[in-house]
């Protein structure tokens, strides 16, 4: 590459948000622009399924930073405004209306885009995404006590909205086509404890269910199964997965497999081009340099900070182990690391107490911590696993010594 002047930026979400802000803080003086689908500038999305949903702050709050700062740092922050094609010859982006825009180094921040039911009439009034503030909004006035809220898909977003909804006093249904919630995120184990939880707070659930069609006329009114029930419905919140917004990168012929593929750098197939966040996928420190796309604010954040460093010419700095967290009524869960492919799993307090730690082994090796109320537990895993250190079942599990004393002897 040679001499940076000139940085855009394709995506205002929280990954492309961090990479302005820290390009800036380490001392990049050329010029940044961030261009963004939504009107507003970056914002947190993980309030959105929580606090936001439950009325409790509004959209000031979410901001990852005051408006104002993008002029006074001479972030050129464009919202409302599409990049529809990209010229990696001539390195330029063409904007929606023709504008083209000349870069010396393109980030990719494009994120995600959630899956729509495959079903007849899921673009009823009623039926809802969710994913932007926008989503929240057109759901917030319906969302009140006593209405019938179905859920379809019980990820994060189905278990996150299912326990506000019921805290607001709705009534609620999460219709799951697996046989158990939260299968993509955890083990069986703590999914389980999920699902006691939330079926003792009211919510029904219908595992293995088949959404067969969205019932209405212009309102949903109910939704049919495929077993020939109905279910009714005053609004119906799909959760079902995302898929990566990776169709800039696939016109201009950049490498995707499950996400744009990155060295561990961020950098692309081209080496001007990077991608950060939800879109992208590069091979993980932590993890046997295993390439991943995780969708999380740690990996947005850890891709701004690379991208930011690699741009600036700084030594790369300590890459965090991925941490995720998910706040149902007062559970907080806090994970850390990747349980995919663990072989045990081991338990640390009992899940009746409504605080406890599930620690994921590959082997010996400690691989991911899902703690439940624990902070210590998260914090103590947390650094095992950075620091490629681990402890045998037996002693992590052992509640008479504190987590702190335990991880300072670890190796
Ligand atoms: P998700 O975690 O992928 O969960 C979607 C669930 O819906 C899966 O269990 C999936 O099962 C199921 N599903 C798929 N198609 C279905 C259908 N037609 N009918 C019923 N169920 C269906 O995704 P999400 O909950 O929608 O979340 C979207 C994104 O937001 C993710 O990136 C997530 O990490 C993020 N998010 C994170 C948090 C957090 O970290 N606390 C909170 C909210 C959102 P299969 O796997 O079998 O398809």
């Amino acid at each position: 590459m040679g001499e940076i002047k000139r940085v855009i930026i394709i995506g205002a979400g929280q990954a492309g948000g961090e990479t302005a802000q820290r390009l800036r803080q380490a001392g990049f003086t050329g010029d940044i622009t961030l261009i963004g689908e939504e009107p507003c500038p970056p914002y947190q999305r993980p309030p959105l399924s929580k606090a936001y949903l439950a009325g409790k702050v509004d959209m000031d709050r979410l901001l990852l930073r005051p408006a104002n700062v993008y002029s006074e740092e001479r972030i050129a922050l464009l919202t409302s405004v599409k990049a529809v094609w990209i010229d990696r010859a001539g390195k330029k982006v063409r904007i929606e209306g023709g504008r083209e825009l000349p870069y010396d180094a393109l980030v990719l921040a494009t994120g995600a885009r959630p899956r729509k039911l495959p079903l007849v009439g899921a673009d009823l009034e009623g039926v809802h995404l969710f994913r932007t503030a926008a989503d929240i909004d057109a759901i917030r006035p319906r969302f009140v006590a006593g209405a019938k809220l179905i859920v379809i898909g019980a990820g994060y977003i189905g278990l996150e909205v299912a326990a506000v909804a019921r805290q607001t006093g709705l009534d609620v249904t999460v219709i799951e086509t697996a046989v158990r919630p939260l299968a993509r995120v955890t083990s069986p184990e703590v999914a389980g404890f999920f699902l006691d939880e939330h079926t003792r707070q009211g919510v029904r659930f219908l595992l293995g269910g088949q959404p067969a069609v969205i019932k209405g006329k212009e309102r949903v009114t109910g939704v049919g199964l495929a077993d020939g029930g109905e279910l009714p419905a005053d609004i119906v919140v799909a959760g079902i997965g995302v898929t990566p917004e990776t169709t800039l990168a696939q016109h201009c012929g950049l490498t995707i497999e499950n996400g744009i593929v990155t060295d561990a750098q961020c950098r692309t197939s081209d080496p001007n081009i990077f991608a950060i966040g939800d879109c992208a996928a590069r091979p993980m420190a932590h993890f046997d340099q295993r390439v991943c796309r995780l969708e999380s604010v740690h990996n947005a954040v850890e891709g701004a900070k690379i991208v930011a460093g690699v741009l600036t010419g700084q030594s790369a700095h300590n890459v965090e182990a991925p941490w995720f967290w998910s706040d149902q009524y007062d559970l907080k869960l806090q994970i850390a690391g990747l349980f995919q492919g663990y072989d045990h799993v081991v338990f640390r307090g009992v899940m009746a107490d409504r605080s406890f730690a599930a620690f994921y082994y590959k082997g010996e090796k400690l691989i991911a911590v899902d703690a439940v109320n624990r902070p210590g537990e998260y914090l103590g895993a947390k650094m095992l696993i950075q620091s490629g250190r681990t402890l045998p079942p037996d002693v992590i599990t052992d509640e008479t010594r504190p987590m702190k004393e335990l991880v300072a002897s670890a190796r």
